[in-house]
């Protein structure tokens, strides 16, 4: 029953602010932290209490819902007097893309404290996080299963339950490796297009409709074109998951020279100060290259 359900939301950036507010008008109670707090106040107008601590978010709640930048920003946020102020049986849904080696150290601080742990990332991105209909990863216990279903429900329009903790990560990184070379190709498609002489908006033409004209390319081309990237994901998150996509790559020994290229482009753009912009901004280091 999804009524009355306490849900501590640490993290209220892009994500977690809509994510808090589908919680919201799901008929749970709110109580959000963020470390900029003026990131969370809006909230309060929606009928979330915004807290000033991870602990003081935390106290009674049925779960912690987590959904900040990476796991050593998650690993301390989550310090003391968090998970013991959950509720009885209260249980902490990690929903953050933190990789293989992240979720397993967030795991086992849970599994010290004695939390039901659900490893919860999502696909989707700022609009369906709005709209309620990001797909949820979630791997984890079967006793929470049910329970952890009235939240991803409120947050998703689609939960895959994947077995065992971890498998929701690994999932999770397995999709943004496709992102992120998808979005490095793409990048120097546009670029190579413009240096010799096409028009990059014929190639989305060209490819609109068919097999090839991803709806992906299309809207992350246009942002290219146009050289405008509103952010619905970072190109600093963007990176970080390329990032742990390649240590996830290097711990089984699987070389991986594309996203290695790609994570390349996405220092150069980020050193250039494109770090906040959306990932589709890798295009500016692809474009300085053919120059
Ligand atoms: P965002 O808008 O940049 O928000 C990041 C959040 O992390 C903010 O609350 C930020 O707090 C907090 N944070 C960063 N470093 C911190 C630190 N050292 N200590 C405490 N808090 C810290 O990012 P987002 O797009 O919502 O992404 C959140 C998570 O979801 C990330 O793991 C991301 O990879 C994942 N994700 C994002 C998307 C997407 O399309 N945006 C899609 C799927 C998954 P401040 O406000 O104080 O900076």
């Amino acid at each position: 029953m999804a009524e009355g359900t306490k849900v501590a939301v640490l993290g209220t950036g892009i994500m977690g602010a809509a994510m808090a507010r589908n919680l919201l008008s799901g008929g749970m109670e709110v109580r959000a932290w963020n470390r900029s707090r003026e990131k969370a106040e809006p909230l309060a107008r929606d009928g979330a209490e915004v807290a000033d601590s991870p602990a003081n978010a935390a106290r009674g709640a049925d779960f912690l819902l987590t959904m900040l930048a990476d796991a050593d920003a998650i690993e301390e946020a989550v310090g003391d007097g968090v998970l013991t102020g959950l509720a009885e049986g209260g249980g902490w849904l990690q929903m953050s893309t933190v990789g293989e080696e992240g979720n397993g150290r967030l795991a086992e601080i849970a599994s010290e404290h004695g939390v039901p742990y659900v490893d919860a990332p999502v696909l989707g991105t700022k609009q369906p996080a709005e709209q309620g209909q990001l797909v949820v990863l979630a791997s984890g216990p079967e006793e929470v299963r049910e329970r952890s279903e009235q939240v991803f429900d409120a947050v998703g329009n689609k939960t895959v339950w994947l077995g065992e903790a971890g498998a929701g990560s690994r999932l999770k990184l397995v999709v943004n490796n496709w992102i992120v070379g998808l979005l490095g190709v793409l990048a120097e498609t546009v670029a190579f297009a413009r240096t010799i002489g096409v028009d990059p908006a014929r190639f989305l033409e060209t490819i609109e409709g068919g097999p090839l004209g991803l709806p992906y390319a299309q809207l992350k081309g246009n942002m290219m074109i146009e050289e405008d990237f509103p952010t619905s994901f970072s190109a600093k998150l963007a990176r970080k998951d390329a990032g742990l996509v390649l240590d996830a790559g290097r711990a089984h020994d699987l070389s991986m020279s594309i996203t290695e290229a790609v994570a390349a482009r996405f220092d150069k753009a980020i050193q250039a100060g494109h770090g906040e912009e959306d990932m589709a901004a890798v295009y500016r280091a692809a474009s300085e290259d053919s120059t």
